[in-house]
Order: structure tokens, then sequence, then C-alpha cells
């Protein structure tokens, strides 16, 4: 770091010499947008320079200079980091990954895809479902969160509970060590045990190890239409006991998200989502094994006595556009309660007055959020006899 403009200029001059024009920023309007991640309880610094490399060799050469000059690089993803980790720091690089976005295989026999940083999760869950195969970790950012930033923060999100997060769908990574050397980890296969392993090492380490410029992602086969439940619990204790029945069972759902009664008045506070404002607790479930789903449902229900399946009465208010969530070519939301069974319909499965829905690929995660599923989209209202 400096603040030489002599020594300053050395560096903006040696980056630019192995770089195309476009790829480095150095004005202060440009920069400015590429100080801060999503993170609002820290500051930022102003960066020397925004860098966007298109080629793994831009990359070594950033930090080739970098660490030639002792000037500290922050790589960036999408910067829908909620902790300030790929926040500019005063005088140094950021190195902003978006641009790497190719995904450069799919592999429907080893089911791997390889992939740069800069592809974000939803793009390649699409690409994925078009070839009958699903990519499971699912940040609630997965509309504009990229793998690059995925994988370095080891990103889990709602279907966790049945998939694993982001480290489990890890083969192999490329990186770029600090002094711009290149280094490539792990395996394209599903077995591969020999030697440390050191695609977990850089999994989750934020940057701090190097910056990863491929990725061997393993993938699993399209699951089947998903459905999505909601029960409403007189308290929090009733509703976590009711996740440990479930799980005790060996009923595992493929989503299992908890909300406290307070969680879901401050949600609701701060939008209409049409949630239950004087519940103790929602939990929110979801079975993705298509016709089996409805016999999931009725077998969660009946493990826990204090189950009161609920049905939103309204549907929430559409979410801002830079967290919207919705599907291309979707215009339901998933809370809509009236909406006539279409192509799918399922039994009640249990006492009471319910709403679930079959799940188009990652569904909007910021209301039930489910996992991605094949084929169809569709509503179901069951009301018992
Ligand atoms: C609405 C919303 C919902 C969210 N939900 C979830 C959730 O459910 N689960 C969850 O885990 N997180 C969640 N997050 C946090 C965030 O989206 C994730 O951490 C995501 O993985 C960050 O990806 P990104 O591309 O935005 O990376 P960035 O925010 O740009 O960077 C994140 C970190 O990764 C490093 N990094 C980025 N790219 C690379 C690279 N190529 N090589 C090395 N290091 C790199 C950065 O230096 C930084 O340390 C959410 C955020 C928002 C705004």
């Amino acid at each position: 770091m400096t603040c030489d403009p002599e020594e300053t200029m050395t560096i903006l001059d040696d980056l630019a010499a192995g770089l195309p024009s476009d790829a480095v920023l150095t004005d202060p309007a440009s920069t400015d947008a590429y100080r801060f991640d999503e993170a609002s309880f820290c500051d930022a610094g102003s960066p020397l320079a925004v860098v966007r490399p298109t080629e793994t060799e831009q990359v070594q050469h950033v930090l080739r200079v970098a660490s030639a000059h002792r000037v500290p690089v922050v790589p960036q993803g999408a910067r829908s980091g909620l902790s300030g980790a790929a926040n500019a720091v005063d005088g140094g690089i950021v190195l902003s990954l978006t641009r790497m976005d190719r995904i450069l295989e799919i592999d429907p026999v080893d089911q791997v895809a390889v992939v740069e940083p800069g592809v974000l999760n939803a793009v390649l869950s699409r690409a994925v479902l078009e070839q009958g195969l699903y990519y499971p970790p699912d940040p609630s950012s997965w509309e504009l969160s990229t793998i690059g930033g995925n994988l370095a923060t080891n990103a889990g999100g709602l279907c966790c509970v049945k998939y694993g997060v982001t480290a489990d769908f890890v083969r192999g990574v490329e990186v770029v060590t600090a002094s711009g050397e290149l280094l490539r980890t792990g395996r394209r296969t599903a077995k591969g045990v020999a030697g440390y392993d050191l695609t977990k090492l850089i999994v989750g380490s934020e940057g701090t190890l190097g910056v990863i410029t491929k990725a061997t992602l393993g993938l699993k086969p399209a699951p089947e239409a998903a459905l999505t439940m909601a029960a409403a619990f007189g308290s929090a204790a009733d509703a976590l006991s009711a996740v440990t029945r479930i799980m005790a069972a060996g009923l595992q759902p493929s989503l299992c998200e908890f909300l406290d009664g307070v969680t879901v008045r401050a949600i609701q506070d701060y939008r209409d989502m049409g949630l239950p404002t004087g519940v103790g607790a929602l939990l929110l479930t979801q079975s993705d094994r298509g016709p089996r789903a409805a016999a999931d449902a009725r077998r969660w229900a009946r493990s826990a006595p204090s189950w009161a399946p609920w049905t939103s009465p309204s549907p929430p208010t559409p979410p801002s556009p830079r967290c919207s969530c919705r599907p291309a070519g979707s215009s339901t939301s998933r809370w809509r309660s009236s909406a006539p069974p279409s192509s799918t319909t399922s039994p009640c499965p249990a006492p009471g007055s319910w709403t679930s829905s079959t799940a188009s690929p990652r569904s909007p995660r910021s209301t039930t959020s489910s996992c991605p599923a094949p084929a169809t989209s569709a509503t179901a209202t069951c009301t018992p006899p």
C-alpha cells in the first residue's frame, strides 16, 4: 500500500502492461461501485484500482504485480456477502471476477460441471437442469451470487438439510496464489481419496489463500417435483420438537426452515408476506420426492402432535428487484393459497388446511425458497373433508 504518487503510477503502469485497457478501472466514479458488499455495519476503503480480468493469466499478472509492490488484493464476486469480506481496502486492488463467467463444460456422464468463478449460481443451476442434472448448493442469494463467492464462503442454503453445503459439491479448483502461481487441486471423478485434501482447504477460505479461477463441481440427477408446506406452532419449543421427531424418524425433508415468532413478526413488519404474526413459530418443510411427497408430508404431520398446518391468507408484496428470486417465466407467488391445482395436484397430507406447491427450478427464495425441481410449476391447495 502506498501514498506516493510516483509509486502509484508505477503500480498502475505495471498492471496495465499485462491487461487489456478495459480491464482496469481507476476513476473513482467507476471504482466506487466496487467498494462495498452487502454488509451494512462496516466501512470500506478506496481502492487504487479495480481490475476485471477475463482470463486466468490476467489474474496471475495482477497477483504478481501486487506481490511485487506489496499491495493488498481483495477478490470479489457479486458482492452479495454479508460480512464486509469483499469490501475494498484503502490503496488496494479490487479483483472483480464477474467477467470470468463461462460455463466450460457440463458432463452428464461424470456428472460434473466445470465453470469459471463469475458464473452466477442461478445460471449454472438452470443450465444443468436443462440436462436433467442438479447443482444443490442454494444460498438464498443464488440469483445474484457467483460460484467463486459461493466457494470462497462455503455457502449453504435451505436445502442443505438434505444435500449439504457448497464444499460437498466441489471436486477440484484452480487457484492463483498470492505470488501468481497456478495451483490445481482435487479431482474430477466421484472417488479420489489420495493425498491431502487441498480443495477443502480452499473452499471457505474467503480469498485468503488464493483466487479461485476455475471449479469442477459435482452434480446430482435432478430431483422430482417438490411439495413445500408450512406449519404454525404455539411455541418455538413445539416447532423444534417437531423437527427432532421428523429427523429422528428418518423422514428426511429436502428443506427445513424454522422461524421463531419474533422473526415472523419482524419479516411481516418489514414487508407484507402474508405470514401469521400471532404464532410462536413457523416451520417450512419440503419433500422433493415427486409422487411420494404428499405421503412424506402426511408422515411429518403425524410425527408431530402439535403440527398445525397453515395457509397464507394473502400473497406477499413482490420483493425488491435486487433480491428478486422469482424464476424466469413465473408469475405466481409461493404463498398464494387459493389458486386451483394445475398440472400437479396432491392429496391432503394432514388434517387441517394447508398450501403446498411444486417448485420450478429454485423458486422464490425470498418467500418459501424451495429446492430446484424439474418440469412443472403448480400450486395445490388442500381442504380436508
Ligand atoms: C439476500 C441474501 C441472501 C443470502 N443468503 C445466503 C445463504 O442462504 N447462505 C449463505 O451462505 N450466504 C448467503 N448470503 C451471503 C452471500 O450471498 C454468500 O456469501 C455468497 O456466497 C457470496 O457470493 P458473492 O459472489 O456475492 O461473493 P462476494 O460477496 O463478492 O465475496 C464473498 C467472499 O468471497 C471472496 N471471493 C469472491 N470470489 C472469489 C474468488 N473467485 N476467489 C477467491 N475468493 C473469492 C471475497 O473476497 C469475499 O471474501 C446471502 C446474501 C444476501 C444478500
